[in-house]
């Protein structure tokens, strides 16, 4: 029989509505067996997700009144209790709530906190749909050092799943050796999906959202945006580093090394195709010749000029070097004959501002050095750009027809991508003006 793993995110298992559409969808195919849910998420826009929720009584714990803190998790138990009264669940779920707050309040820590959003909807979510429930604290596995251990995790998880013919396995967290539960980053039920994947060698996994699948564009930027059929492992990770948040960018790595293919699909809009992310696709099969464009905010350039740069060897070398001795990790290094440019984010620069520009000042003494802070990247991604010439030229007149001052241009040497800076407040405008060149 095949095997299909299933991912349900937050707005997915936001309230008992959902629930009954996500048991629905389980239950309409029998090879839906393991599923890994999210926390519950938001209901309606300005609603808060659980998860934050559960942030914000790890920072009351620590530095909050004790009436703030428990009308914090009261606002918690309501959102869980109010699951399962809806849904006419006979289930207790006090106690775990009980001993959740009180490990809380008793230094747990703040993974444990935000794990707990998971651990507890998936308790629900397995009495509801009278499966198996593992706690992820027992089968995802991390090390010593907080990464993720892949090859253990593949171990002691795929003979753990063999023994249970359906099961519920939370998304999000798992546990250290020294018996610590850690959480992936935000969005990490993704990641935990994938993995679950890879154990039970699944047919595929499906990814439940909230959305049609990969849509060519954010859709809170371009409106009604076309849904992607089909897009490579490598554009996911291109799209998703760059913003396109709905699936982690990690996600696809223990899924990409199995060759099991990632189907988005929509909860609300159960019968939409979605998108199939596989490993190899015809560049041809695309109807555009971009697959997707996104992008991110809160970029500095970091912009030294000296003269007769390139004729002095090992000079990008030293820059490079101070750079990394402040941890920074640079995102392009766009350079001319007299200028080069770091670019990086303002957070990380913000850590350290001061104190960088002065190492590079000491030991490149350039002739000028100046920061340029607010700026966007934008990514023009496609499989079909290296065969379709003019795709640069199109992409650089749409966005200064539309009145945008380019900055920056990247064009990565596999021509899978192509990436421009700008001005933050030019970030909308820039990428519905390459949407409209590409696709309407
Ligand atoms: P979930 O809670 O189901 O994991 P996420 O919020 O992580 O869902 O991801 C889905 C959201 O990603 C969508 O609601 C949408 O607002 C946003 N999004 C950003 N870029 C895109 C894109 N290119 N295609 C589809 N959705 C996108
Ligand atoms: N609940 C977690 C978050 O909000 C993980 C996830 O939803 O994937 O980030
Ligand atoms: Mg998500």
């Amino acid at each position: 029989m095949s095997i299909k793993v299933v991912k349900f995110g937050g707005s997915s298992l936001a309230d008992a509505e959902q629930f009954r559409k996500v048991a629905n969808i389980i239950k309409a195919d029998d090879a839906r067996r393991y599923v890994v849910p999210s926390a519950p998420g938001k209901r309606f826009s300005g609603d808060i997700k659980v998860t934050d929720m559960f942030y914000a009584c790890y920072d009351l714990s620590k530095g909050g009144s004790a009436e703030d803190f428990d009308a914090q998790y009261k606002m918690i138990e309501d959102r869980y209790n109010g699951i399962i009264s809806d849904l006419g669940m006979d289930f207790d779920i006090s106690g775990e709530l009980k001993y959740v707050k009180r490990a809380i309040l008793c230094h747990a820590g703040r993974d444990f906190a935000a794990s707990r959003g998971e651990y507890l909807n998936g308790l629900i979510l397995a009495k509801y749909l009278g499966y198996d429930f593992i706690d992820a604290e027992n089968v995802i596995l991390f090390t010593e050092d907080g990464k993720f251990d892949s090859e253990r995790t593949q171990e002691v998880l795929s003979a753990e799943l063999a023994r249970h013919e359906r099961a519920v396995i939370p998304g999000f967290y798992g546990i250290m050796p020294n018996g610590t539960v850690k959480t992936f980053s935000r969005g990490g039920s993704d990641i935990t999906g994938s993995i679950v994947a890879r154990a039970v060698n699944a047919d595929l996994y499906e990814n439940w959202t909230d959305v049609s699948g990969f849509l060519m564009a954010d859709p809170r930027i371009v409106k009604d945006p076309l849904a992607i059929k089909t897009i490579t492992y490598r554009e996911l990770r291109e799209l998703s580093y760059m913003g396109a948040t709905v699936l982690h960018e990690d996600a696809i790595f223990p899924v990409r090394n199995a060759g099991i293919p990632i189907n988005i699909k929509n909860t609300n809009k159960p019968d939409d195709e979605g998108t199939m992310i596989v490993a190899s696709a015809a560049d041809y099969d695309s109807e555009h010749i971009i697959t997707g464009i996104a992008g991110i905010k809160g970029f500095s350039s970091i912009i030294i000029e000296h003269d007769m740069m390139n004729a002095q060897v090992g000079f990008v070398r030293r820059v490079l070097e101070v750079v990394e001795d402040y941890d920074i990790s640079l995102e392009h290094i766009p350079s001319g004959i007299d200028t080069m440019s770091v670019i990086c984010s303002t957070e990380q620069l913000d850590s350290c501002r001061e104190k960088l520009l002065a190492a590079i000042n000491r030991n490149i003494k350039p002739d000028s050095l100046n920061v340029e802070d607010n700026l966007a990247l934008i990514a023009v991604v496609g499989r079909g750009m290296v065969k379709a010439r003019g795709t640069a030229a199109r992409v650089f007149s749409s966005v200064s027809d539309a009145g945008v001052n380019i900055k920056m241009i990247d064009q990565g040497s596999s021509e899978l991508n192509i990436i421009i800076g700008i001005e933050e407040h030019d970030f909308n405008t820039a990428i519905e003006a390459i949407y409209r060149e590409f696709v309407k």
